[in-house]
Protein backbone atom coordinates (compact mmCIF):
# COMPACT_ATOMS: atom_id res chain seq x y z
CA UNK A 1 0.00 0.00 0.00
CA UNK A 2 1.05 3.53 -0.69
CA UNK A 3 2.30 5.80 2.26
CA UNK A 4 1.10 9.04 3.36
CA UNK A 5 -2.19 9.11 1.84
CA UNK A 6 -4.43 8.37 4.85
CA UNK A 7 -4.23 11.72 5.78
CA UNK A 8 -4.00 15.12 4.22
CA UNK A 9 -0.86 16.98 3.60
CA UNK A 10 0.21 20.59 5.13
CA UNK A 11 3.18 21.19 3.09
CA UNK A 12 6.36 24.06 4.26
CA UNK A 13 8.05 25.57 1.19
CA UNK A 14 11.13 28.29 0.83
CA UNK A 15 14.51 28.80 0.66
CA UNK A 16 17.01 27.43 2.42
CA UNK A 17 17.87 29.26 5.43
CA UNK A 18 14.29 30.38 5.64
CA UNK A 19 13.30 29.45 9.10
CA UNK A 20 12.09 26.21 8.16
CA UNK A 21 13.01 23.43 10.72
CA UNK A 22 12.83 26.17 13.12
CA UNK A 23 9.01 26.42 12.16
CA UNK A 24 8.19 23.00 12.16
CA UNK A 25 9.79 22.65 15.79
CA UNK A 26 7.65 24.87 17.09
CA UNK A 27 4.67 23.80 15.70
CA UNK A 28 5.33 20.19 17.51
CA UNK A 29 6.49 21.61 20.31
CA UNK A 30 9.70 19.49 20.32
CA UNK A 31 12.80 19.20 18.35
CA UNK A 32 12.26 16.86 15.30
CA UNK A 33 13.66 18.54 12.68
CA UNK A 34 17.36 19.35 12.79
CA UNK A 35 18.15 23.32 12.46
CA UNK A 36 20.90 23.31 10.01
CA UNK A 37 24.19 25.00 9.54
CA UNK A 38 24.51 23.83 6.28
CA UNK A 39 21.94 25.20 4.31
CA UNK A 40 20.59 22.96 1.80
CA UNK A 41 21.36 19.98 3.74
CA UNK A 42 17.71 18.28 3.90
CA UNK A 43 17.50 16.97 0.25
CA UNK A 44 14.48 14.41 0.18
CA UNK A 45 10.80 15.28 1.66
CA UNK A 46 9.44 14.32 4.74
CA UNK A 47 6.61 13.29 5.87
CA UNK A 48 6.13 14.41 9.25
CA UNK A 49 3.11 12.51 11.94
CA UNK A 50 0.70 15.61 12.96
CA UNK A 51 -1.37 14.54 15.45
CA UNK A 52 -4.38 12.25 14.16
CA UNK A 53 -5.56 14.92 11.09
CA UNK A 54 -2.54 16.05 9.40
CA UNK A 55 1.10 15.29 8.24
CA UNK A 56 3.24 18.01 8.00
CA UNK A 57 5.69 18.10 5.00
CA UNK A 58 8.96 18.84 4.47
CA UNK A 59 10.52 19.91 1.60
CA UNK A 60 14.22 20.92 0.74
CA UNK A 61 14.67 24.45 0.77
CA UNK A 62 15.65 26.08 -2.74
CA UNK A 63 17.60 29.06 -3.62
CA UNK A 64 21.22 27.76 -1.80
CA UNK A 65 23.56 29.54 -4.25
CA UNK A 66 26.72 26.68 -4.20
CA UNK A 67 24.12 23.63 -5.97
CA UNK A 68 24.74 22.39 -9.32
CA UNK A 69 22.63 22.70 -12.19
CA UNK A 70 22.09 18.82 -11.79
CA UNK A 71 21.04 19.30 -8.19
CA UNK A 72 18.62 22.08 -9.29
CA UNK A 73 16.73 19.96 -11.92
CA UNK A 74 16.50 16.83 -9.09
CA UNK A 75 15.41 18.86 -6.69
CA UNK A 76 12.59 20.16 -9.01
CA UNK A 77 11.66 16.49 -10.30
CA UNK A 78 11.28 15.58 -6.46
CA UNK A 79 9.04 18.35 -6.55
CA UNK A 80 7.18 17.64 -9.61
CA UNK A 81 6.64 13.83 -8.63
CA UNK A 82 5.54 15.16 -4.93
CA UNK A 83 2.77 17.47 -6.35
CA UNK A 84 1.61 15.30 -9.00
CA UNK A 85 1.64 11.78 -6.62
CA UNK A 86 -0.26 14.00 -3.45
CA UNK A 87 -1.32 17.04 -4.82
CA UNK A 88 -4.75 16.14 -4.25
CA UNK A 89 -4.11 15.43 -0.56
CA UNK A 90 -2.99 19.14 0.29
CA UNK A 91 -5.15 21.31 2.62
CA UNK A 92 -2.14 24.13 2.62
CA UNK A 93 0.85 24.88 1.12
CA UNK A 94 3.10 27.87 3.72
CA UNK A 95 5.33 29.07 1.67
CA UNK A 96 8.22 30.72 4.05
CA UNK A 97 9.58 33.98 3.15
CA UNK A 98 12.45 35.58 5.37
CA UNK A 99 10.63 39.20 6.64
CA UNK A 100 14.29 40.29 6.75
CA UNK A 101 14.69 39.30 3.10
CA UNK A 102 11.40 39.37 1.24
CA UNK A 103 10.15 37.83 -2.31
CA UNK A 104 12.92 36.63 -4.21
CA UNK A 105 12.82 35.21 -7.88
CA UNK A 106 12.45 31.70 -6.74
CA UNK A 107 9.52 32.49 -4.54
CA UNK A 108 8.12 34.32 -7.43
CA UNK A 109 8.69 31.05 -9.73
CA UNK A 110 6.75 28.98 -6.30
CA UNK A 111 4.12 31.25 -6.35
CA UNK A 112 3.49 30.92 -10.41
CA UNK A 113 3.84 27.23 -9.45
CA UNK A 114 1.49 26.90 -7.21
CA UNK A 115 -1.03 29.21 -9.15
CA UNK A 116 -0.20 26.95 -12.00
CA UNK A 117 -1.47 23.93 -9.90
CA UNK A 118 -3.97 25.36 -8.13
CA UNK A 119 -3.06 24.88 -5.01
CA UNK A 120 -4.26 26.46 -1.58
CA UNK A 121 -1.21 28.77 -0.16
CA UNK A 122 -0.51 31.06 2.42
CA UNK A 123 2.23 33.04 3.08
CA UNK A 124 4.61 32.77 5.74
CA UNK A 125 6.92 35.90 7.32
CA UNK A 126 9.57 34.34 9.21
CA UNK A 127 11.73 35.67 11.77
CA UNK A 128 10.10 38.76 12.45
CA UNK A 129 11.19 38.96 15.73
CA UNK A 130 15.03 40.23 14.03
CA UNK A 131 13.55 42.49 11.46
CA UNK A 132 12.62 45.95 11.62
CA UNK A 133 9.08 47.41 11.18
CA UNK A 134 10.60 48.57 7.47
CA UNK A 135 11.61 45.72 6.43
CA UNK A 136 8.38 43.95 7.66
CA UNK A 137 6.51 46.23 5.66
CA UNK A 138 8.82 45.98 2.59
CA UNK A 139 8.32 42.34 2.68
CA UNK A 140 4.26 42.44 2.68
CA UNK A 141 4.73 44.89 -0.48
CA UNK A 142 7.12 42.38 -2.79
CA UNK A 143 4.86 39.62 -1.30
CA UNK A 144 1.61 41.64 -2.94
CA UNK A 145 2.92 42.34 -6.00
CA UNK A 146 2.25 38.79 -6.66
CA UNK A 147 -0.25 37.27 -4.83
CA UNK A 148 -3.22 38.45 -2.77
CA UNK A 149 -3.59 35.71 -0.19
CA UNK A 150 -3.61 35.65 3.31
CA UNK A 151 0.22 36.57 5.26
CA UNK A 152 0.86 35.27 8.35
CA UNK A 153 3.58 36.42 10.65
CA UNK A 154 6.02 34.08 13.05
CA UNK A 155 9.01 34.32 14.89
CA UNK A 156 9.82 30.29 16.01
CA UNK A 157 12.13 32.39 18.50
CA UNK A 158 9.16 34.19 20.33
CA UNK A 159 6.44 31.35 19.27
CA UNK A 160 4.84 34.26 17.20
CA UNK A 161 2.43 32.95 14.90
CA UNK A 162 1.88 29.40 16.31
CA UNK A 163 -1.72 29.64 17.24
CA UNK A 164 -2.27 30.54 13.78
CA UNK A 165 -0.42 28.10 12.01
CA UNK A 166 -2.16 25.65 14.23
CA UNK A 167 -5.70 26.47 13.54
CA UNK A 168 -4.89 26.30 9.73
CA UNK A 169 -3.09 22.82 10.27
CA UNK A 170 -6.02 21.12 12.50
CA UNK A 171 -9.14 22.43 11.74
P1 LIG B 1 15.81 26.19 7.25
O1 LIG B 1 17.11 26.06 6.52
O2 LIG B 1 14.79 26.91 6.45
O3 LIG B 1 15.30 24.90 7.83
O4 LIG B 1 16.09 27.20 8.48
P2 LIG B 1 16.48 26.89 9.98
O5 LIG B 1 15.28 26.64 10.81
O6 LIG B 1 17.59 25.88 9.98
O7 LIG B 1 17.02 28.33 10.43
C1 LIG B 1 18.03 29.00 9.71
C2 LIG B 1 18.68 30.05 10.62
O8 LIG B 1 17.72 31.04 10.98
C3 LIG B 1 19.19 29.45 11.93
O9 LIG B 1 20.39 30.12 12.27
C4 LIG B 1 18.07 29.77 12.92
O10 LIG B 1 18.54 29.90 14.25
C5 LIG B 1 17.56 31.11 12.39
N1 LIG B 1 16.12 31.29 12.71
C6 LIG B 1 15.12 30.42 12.44
N2 LIG B 1 13.92 30.90 12.87
C7 LIG B 1 14.18 32.09 13.45
C8 LIG B 1 13.36 33.09 14.08
O11 LIG B 1 12.13 32.97 14.24
N3 LIG B 1 14.00 34.22 14.53
C9 LIG B 1 15.34 34.41 14.39
N4 LIG B 1 15.86 35.54 14.86
N5 LIG B 1 16.14 33.50 13.81
C10 LIG B 1 15.59 32.35 13.33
Amino acid sequence: MEEWLDKPHVVLVGRSNVGKSSLINMLLGKKVVAVSKDPGRTRRVTFIPFGEKVYLVDVPGYGYARVSHREREAWRRMMEEYFSRYGELIKWVFLLIDSRVGVTPLDVQMIEWLHYRKLPYKVVLTKVDAATQDEISSAIKSVRKHTTVEILFTSSREGKGKKELLQYCLD
